[in-house]
């Protein structure tokens, strides 16, 4: 009982956090579910890390990082659309930085504690898989949101392909 009531506080406070997505959050059930042996076998090493174990890879490692032209980044695991290049900022943290995802159906978010203090967890809202994180001090010119996405999670389809 004492979990269920946390998880409702945490409801509050993210959903007073201005996002919209909290009912998808705590949904365990997804459009893509696998087992985690059925993962493991579909997914790179470092996507499972990431993907399903919430890993963070290495800040500038990911190509993705240099990406400039027109295109889509896609979820690794399930080939959700995720984010436009248009939307990409250089946000020198070395992590794929967007202002915004495709649309906010399209990503789901839940509160994590993990690091000792507060943060909003980036997921994928058609398998469940991690992303990364969503911080509040993204371009204030657009939308103020820095959306810190892990380039393993993500595969670049560029427009004219
Ligand atoms: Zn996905």
């Amino acid at each position: 009982m004492k979990k269920i009531i946390l998880v409702f506080v945490a409801a509050i406070s993210l959903s007073c956090n201005s996002n919209a997505q909290q009912d998808k959050s705590n949904k365990k059930e997804f459009e893509v579910t696998k087992s985690e042996s059925e993962w493991k076998a579909e997914l790179s090493k470092a996507e499972f890390q990431i993907l399903r174990k919430k890993g963070t890879e290495r800040a500038f490692s990911s190509e993705l990082n240099r990406i400039s032209q027109p295109g889509t980044f896609v979820c690794a695991a399930c080939g959700n659309a995720l984010y436009k290049t248009k939307h990409k900022f250089e946000s020198g943290t070395g992590w794929p930085s967007f202002d915004r995802p495709i649309s906010e159906e399209n990503v789901a978010y839940q509160p994590d504690r993990t690091g000792g203090f507060p943060a909003t967890e980036v997921i994928c809202s058609k398998c469940g898989g991690h992303l990364g994180h969503v911080f509040n001090d993204g371009p204030k010119n657009t939308t103020g949101k820095r959306h810190c996405i892990n380039g393993v999670a993500m595969d670049f389809i560029p427009d004219n392909e």
